[in-house]
């Protein structure tokens, strides 16, 4: 999909091209991922192919002129998966200042406002602290997504309880994207269940917490991906897709200082 110029693609620009552009859209969607295990049936880079794979379809779902697209960032904050093989971290430090970075540099260029579009649990805290620093020292907005525009959404495709890792609800949209890349019958049910309900992942009321998957999992699946099918990954994408759609278009169509307070 990424062979064609496309037109929001950053990276497709000439630089007096982009100036143009820049002129019409003050909005960038920054996709971040990781590469770590996705237990024994898919592939280690789930969350940055999702990842960059949302940020494609969202920018494409917009209305003209689109939203630009940032080329997504590959690694994340993984060191939790770090028993099982494969898995690449960078540090939170590392993480924050390269995004931090990437964000000041938008600034400079006359972005207003960031989409980080974030596949990646674990890069949650991180990405949040770098989002943060960029709005105090470049006085943009700047917000980040892992997925809370439709968790809820996706809560009632699933069957499974904390389904929070290569289960249900990862292995449905890999199989709805790339079905040869799914070893089915090497996907297992590790449906979790914690000492407390406040632990529990879809809960509301839960508070945030840390644990090495090692001591929750044996194969590296956090819920239950027997019960994945492409229809349910199909029905997700649509939700997702269309639930950023109308955030990302409401933002790109306010003007920064009506973002921050609607004046009626
Ligand atoms: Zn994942």
């Amino acid at each position: 999909m990424h062979n064609k110029k496309s037109s929001f693609l950053w990276e497709h620009f000439t630089w007096p091209e982009i100036e143009a552009y820049l002129k019409t859209v003050d909005t960038v969607i920054l996709p971040c991922g990781a590469i770590e295990q996705h237990g024994p049936h898919l592939p280690v880079d789930v969350d940055y192919f999702d990842a960059k794979y949302m940020a494609f379809k969202v920018a494409e779902g917009c209305e003209e002129p689109k939203p630009l697209v940032l080329p997504p960032i590959p690694f994340g904050v993984s060191y939790h998966h770090d028993d099982f093989k494969g898995t690449l971290s960078v540090t939170n430090d590392a993480l924050s200042r390269f995004v931090y970075d990437i964000g000041m540099s938008l600034a400079k260029n006359g972005i207003k406002k960031i989409v980080i579009l974030n596949g990646h649990g674990d890069n949650a805290p991180t990405l949040s602290y770098a989002a943060q620093m960029i709005n105090r020292d470049a006085k943009i907005f700047v917000c980040v997504d892992t997925g809370e525009t439709s968790d809820i959404d996706l809560l009632n495709l699933i069957d499974t309880p904390n389904d929070a890792h290569a289960g249900e609800i990862e292995t449905s949209t890999t199989l709805a994207l790339r079905p040869d890349m799914v070893q089915m019958d090497k996907a297992e049910n590790e449906t979790l269940k914690f000492g407390s309900k406040f632990l529990d992942f879809d809960n509301e009321r839960s508070v945030n917490w840390y644990v090495q998957t090692h001591k929750i999992s044996e194969s590296g699946i956090m819920g239950n991906a027997t019960k994945a099918t492409k229809e349910k990954g199909e029905k997700m994408w649509e939700i997702m897709i269309h639930n950023m759609v109308r955030f990302v278009e409401s933002i790109k169509n306010t003007p920064l200082e009506d973002l921050y307070q609607r004046r009626y």
